[in-house]
């Protein structure tokens, strides 16, 4: 076991995000020491297949000596540069450069932030400016999704629709509206692709007409809902969604800190949706979470716009680490990881995975698999016809957490009994392999499990 005063110090010290305050101090916790490739090592040198690439973010895995040299370099050149008073480094230059060459359609400005919430919260400030600056500023109502996550920011957490955010912090506020998910396995319309388009569509529409189609300023979705389960929508669901935006001539917001940096395939589901949102938002995979960086990707007419309205002035929206030259440094080497067969690795595994996974369908806990790419989700229930979910009141997430970690694996357990897979995409076969064997035993641990039937 790890020394028990590092359980002590972390119990009286170290708050954890997204964690039961008591239920912690009294489990304590589990220290993570080295990793290589997609193992990690805790500190009593157990090793176990990360299959969620720590929150997934670690994209390319652990362990890459170009990315620690890099940052070394940088660190040793320039380790910090603001960009504010027009100043400015060479890694943020170019890396900004880099993205907007590949980023879909128009979106060809980019603004550095720390990570995604803080990508999300800069995007509410941008659109809100924008309107203002279209002479609508009336338009200052947003809509997201349920089972949505845009972040944990005081503003942003009101657009994700997940009630664990909100409990207790006074929001979502009076300007954030949500419409009902396309979460196919438990529609109301069924699963027929079209059906949950439709119904999908329909909800916006009604959404707008209730807030007043004048009052809108913009729309968010994840091209797949990460943090509400991995919910997969139709093929032609974010185009839909786009084109709806359009005619409804509100901004559409694709919340790409998850799906974006090969997660699902190419670099970004934008791409595979065949869509150009006004503004998109990365974080996790842009420096595959060796340092922290996220960033706002910004349609011309949504910049020009700005620009022109501020003229001479300042458009008072920064933060000390905006372009932070090492972050971006680091972003540069991994975005050439991708494009040098990390991504190309990634569609592979992602395919053994998801066949892997589906394989699993058998078993008589497993009510769904659903994913795309390096990006799966297994949806357990104790009635497969009736879809039962496992009873809550067994703390399901908790028991298959630690079940899987003593398996050696690593997954994200959601508190409804959904199992969430996002490894990182350096993933070999065996990697893989391993993650669908360690998953079946989870599986079968569980269903001998008299409490959690
Ligand atoms: N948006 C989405 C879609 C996310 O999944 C997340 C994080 N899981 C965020 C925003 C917030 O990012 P961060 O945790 O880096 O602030």
């Amino acid at each position: 076991m790890y020394s028990n005063s590092l359980i002590e110090l972390d119990r009286a010290h170290l708050v954890h995000p997204v964690a039961s305050y008591r239920g912690h101090e009294k489990l304590g916790v589990r220290v993570l020491a080295s990793a290589s490739g997609a193992t990690v090592t805790d500190a009593s040198g157990k090793q176990l297949i990360d299959g969620f690439a720590g929150l997934w973010c670690v994209n390319a895995g652990y362990g890459h000596e170009s990315i620690v040299e890099v940052a070394t370099r940088q660190m040793r050149d320039l380790p910090y540069a603001t960009a504010y008073f027009g100043l400015g480094s060479e890694p943020a230059i170019r890396l900004a450069s880099e993205l907007a060459e590949r980023a879909p359609g128009n979106l060809d400005h980019v603004y550095f932030t720390l990570g995604g919430s803080d990508a999300v919260d800069s995007t509410i400030r941008f659109i809100r400016y924008y309107w203002i600056a279209r002479g609508e500023p009336q338009r200052d109502q947003f809509i997201s999704i349920e089972q949505g996550y845009h972040g944990s920011s005081t503003v942003g957490a009101g657009l994700t629709a997940l009630p664990l955010f909100h409990a207790g912090f006074g929001i979502p506020f009076d300007w954030q509206h949500k419409i009902p998910s396309h979460y196919a396995y438990r529609n109301p319309v069924g699963d027929d692709p079209q059906a949950i388009i439709d119904a999908s569509l329909a909800a916006l529409r009604r959404k707008v007409e209730e807030i007043g189609p004048e009052r809108v300023a913009a729309f968010y979705a994840e091209p797949i809902q990460g943090s509400g389960g991995v919910l997969v929508p139709p093929k032609g669901w974010m185009k839909a969604m786009r084109n709806l935006c359009h005619e409804l001539g509100i901004l559409f917001v694709a919340d790409e800190v998850i799906t974006g940096f090969g997660r699902t395939g190419p670099l970004f589901a934008c791409e595979e949706d065949e869509i150009v949102p006004d503004l998109m938002t990365v974080a996790k995979g842009l420096t595959s979470g060796y340092v922290p960086m996220g960033a706002v990707f910004m349609g011309d007419h949504i910049y020009q716009t700005i620009a022109d309205s501020a003229g001479a002035a300042a458009v008072g929206h920064g933060y000390t680490y905006s372009a932070h030259p090492v972050s971006a440094a680091v972003g540069l080497e991994v975005l050439k990881l991708y494009e040098n067969g990390l991504l190309d690795n990634g569609r592979k595994a992602g395919a053994r995975l998801m066949a892997g996974l589906e394989g699993l369908k058998d078993h008589p806990l497993v009510g769904d698999v659903r994913g795309r790419g390096m990006l799966a989700a297994v949806e357990l229930v104790t009635d497969k016809e009736k879809k039962t979910p496992l009873p809550a009141a067994a703390d399901p997430a908790r028991r298959i957490f630690d079940r899987a970690w003593e398996n050696g694996l690593v997954i994200r357990a959601f508190a409804n009994g959904v199992l969430g897979y996002a490894p990182p995409l350096c993933c070999t076969d065996a990697d893989i392999d391993a993650i669908v064997e360690r998953t079946r035993k989870v599986l079968d641990e569980t269903l001998a499990d008299p409490d959690v039937r």
